[in-house]
């Protein structure tokens, strides 16, 4: 079955940049997941023997965490958002959005959804100039028909493995997510322009001006893209699933079942190079609640 939804390669940076810009930060709660906490960090069979020994409850087995969006204002190119969090009408009816058998991994608060997150700040959908997706998997991806005026931007990998895939599920997709006619644009990380960035090996950067960059960071999916931005004093790195958590990222449990265990090593290892470069980055892990609760509303410094 094809999809409708075409993309377009991103031949180069998109207009707006400025010279030595900067940008401001909000991270944004966009609803929950309840992720099995052996897929998440998976310690392998001895906690699955340890666990039954106990007779451990069913809701220890499962970790709550948090769907993260953001939004990033730059000063001449508008705003931005990266990842879309969960539909608005998650809050009602999941299954209509996640399919049913997605529907009881997800949870929204009404009015929680990034839409009306950014009515609260005076912003409507289309003052969305760009979305960057980190990659196309179900709580990045399931509130893209909200922004029918945006540009979405992501690698061409993570395009083709999503609209390619026979059996969407399987690869943490849903097509409806992104059979949509909207703006897509499609960053080949293996042509021009593609260049390093710190410990990032190939990285795009989005206005030519440094302060947003798309890192290719493949492996959780075929082709996770994190973003690079450029606080005025240090970097916001927004990881995304490259490390699920803190721990993760500091060499803990893997994750069960990345879609490529090799490329995803190779991209923690360079997400943790970074850190040692670069101590005062601010780098945030895809979905660690503790992480995610000591962050600020704000970040402009
Ligand atoms: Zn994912």
């Amino acid at each position: 079955m094809g999809i409708a939804a075409e993309a377009l390669p991103l031949d180069g940076p998109l207009d707006g940049g400025r010279e030595n810009a900067s940008v401001v930060v909000e991270p944004l709660e966009a609803g929950r997941a309840r992720f099995p906490r052996d897929f998440f960090e998976h310690e392998g069979g001895k906690l699955a023997a340890y666990s039954a020994l106990l007779g451990r409850a069913d809701d220890e087995a499962y970790l709550d965490v948090p769907v993260p969006a953001y939004l990033v204002r730059h000063p001449t190119a508008g705003a931005l958002l990266v990842d879309t969090g969960l539909h608005p009408s998650i809050a009602s009816d999941p299954s209509h959005n996640l399919g049913r058998r997605a529907a009881g991994w997800y949870s929204l608060e009404h009015g929680r959804d990034v839409t009306s997150q950014l009515r609260e700040r005076g912003l409507g959908p289309g003052d969305i100039e760009v979305v960057v997706l980190t990659h196309l998997h179900i709580d990045h991806a399931s509130a893209i028909s909200e922004f029918p005026e945006s540009t979405f931007v992501l690698s061409g990998p993570e395009w083709e493995a999503a609209t390619g895939a026979r059996i969407p599920l399987l690869g943490g997709y849903r097509r409806a997510h992104f059979d949509h006619a909207v703006d897509y644009r499609t960053v080949d990380f293996d042509g021009d322009g593609i260049e390093s960035y710190g410990s990032f090996g190939r990285t795009f950067d989005l206005f030519g001006d440094g302060s947003v960059r798309l890192a290719f960071t493949p492996g959780h999916s075929a082709g996770h893209c994190s973003v690079l931005l450029r606080l005025p004093r240090r970097d916001f790195v927004v990881l995304a699933d490259v490390s699920y958590t803190w721990r993760q990222l500091q060499g803990g449990p893997e994750p069960l079942r990345p879609q490529d265990r090799h490329n995803w090593r190779r991209s923690l290892h360079e997400a943790q190079a970074y850190i040692r470069a670069y101590p005062y980055a601010l780098v945030v892990p895809g979905h660690d609640p503790e992480f995610w609760q000591k962050l600020d509303a704000r970040y402009e410094k």
